[in-house]
């Protein structure tokens, strides 16, 4: 896809979220589990993008049930959501249940002193405080252990207690043919029928996409509500969320077997002219994606053409090759786009060996964020 080139007098890089894309790509998993509720992950700053304005446009779109990892993510939506339903997935902190029922904060409690502190909790206020049950069906990261399910049982029903919901995690969904996501499905299937009546909730955004029987009551869709990939090799379907541009300050002509960055990790192979990108890992845009000869890095798309990134990112700025471009040579000023609809955060992430969920929630520079909802959106 190639669009009109963007001229900008920019001083320096600027990150603009489609919040009409976050609120589309829900729609779109919650049409996919239409029998399931469908939740968003909202943790890590809803994933790199600013939670508060995410939750806000997930909510209007028809989002009832947010996940985020700590308390004080929870903290910071609750003013922001007071209807939402808010789950904490790192558990509840000892000491912690106080502030959880203030804010109305669901913890998942993943052992068995979080369900202890949580009962009591419940028995001191003598009210069934809504929590999740988190049993670790084969992540080996959090939840009770598959033979704690007796002893959770005993707890719960020795007060009387019914949990909001149960849940567990998958180690593999981005692979939809690995054997373990049998695997988890039958451990986890095992586990909740001792628990009838409850609802229960196992799919993130791959097993959403691609299982139904892994829908259950509710699904919890995290890195595609922002339009990463969640399944491996295959089209992804999502819409772009993001995107990061950033200017070019400098042009430079070099000449063939000069070096080029920190560690002359690149050698030129040809007469090449270089933009430099006011662009660097200090805001976040990962040092892994650094080039050498050997190895392929990042690239971005200058007018119509995808320029691949040379030598090593720095601090503040990389190089990125626009031979390609011939006499159409980019002015000091001028955006790149280093994320947008022409470059997925899976294209960025692929080369530096890492994962679109990182690249996302890298995002912190020293740009100004801009969202634009739905309705700014120019007709496509
Ligand atoms: C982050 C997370 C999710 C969402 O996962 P995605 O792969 O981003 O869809 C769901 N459940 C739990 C427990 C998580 O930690």
């Amino acid at each position: 896809m190639t669009s009109a080139p963007a001229i900008v007098t920019g001083y320096g890089p600027r990150l603009t979220v489609d919040l009409g894309a976050i609120q589309r790509n829900w729609q779109a998993l919650d049409k996919v589990s239409a029998g399931a509720l469908t939740g968003a992950a909202v943790k890590a700053d809803g994933y790199g993008l600013g939670a508060v304005p995410v939750a806000k446009a997930l909510y209007v779109a028809g989002t009832r049930f947010f996940f985020v990892a700590t308390p004080d993510e929870g903290l910071a939506l609750r003013p922001a959501l007071p209807e939402a339903h808010i789950f904490v997935l790192n558990g509840l902190f000892p000491g912690a249940a106080p502030l959880y029922v203030g804010e109305r904060l669901m913890p998942v409690l993943n052992s068995l002193p979080m369900l202890e502190e949580w009962l009591v909790a419940c028995l001191g206020r003598n009210e069934a405080l809504p929590a999740a049950l988190h049993f670790d069906t084969g992540m080996n990261r959090l939840g009770f252990r598959l033979n704690e399910t007796s002893i959770v049982k005993r707890m719960i029903e020795d007060v009387g207690y019914a949990p909001q919901m149960i849940m567990s995690h998958l180690a593999c969904a981005d692979q939809p043919q690995h054997e373990k996501n049998r695997t988890q499905l039958a451990l986890f299937s095992s586990v909740i029928n001792q628990f009838p009546g409850i609802p229960a909730s196992l799919a993130n955004s791959a097993a959403t996409m691609t299982s139904r029987e892994m829908h259950f009551q509710m699904v919890r869709p995290g890195i595609a509500l922002y339009g990463g990939r969640a399944v491996n090799g295959r089209k992804n379907p999502m819409v772009p969320a993001v995107t990061l541009e950033a200017p070019v300050i400098q042009i430079r002509e070099c000449k063939t077997g000069e070096s080029v960055g920190y560690g002359a990790s690149y050698i030129l192979p040809r007469d090449t002219r270089l933009a430099i990108i006011a662009l660097g890992y200090a805001d976040g845009f990962i040092r892994a994606a650094s080039s050498t000869n050997q190895h392929a890095g990042g690239r971005v798309h200058l007018r119509g053409t995808l320029c691949p990134l040379i030598g090593r990112v720095s601090m503040d700025m990389f190089a990125i090759d626009i031979t390609d471009l011939g006499n159409d040579i980019p002015i000091p000023g001028e955006m790149v786009e280093v994320l947008g609809p022409n470059v997925s955060v899976d294209d960025q992430a692929d080369p530096a060996g890492t994962i679109g969920y990182e690249i996302l929630t890298s995002l912190k520079g020293r740009y100004p964020r801009t969202y634009v909802s739905a309705a700014e959106q120019p007709a496509a």
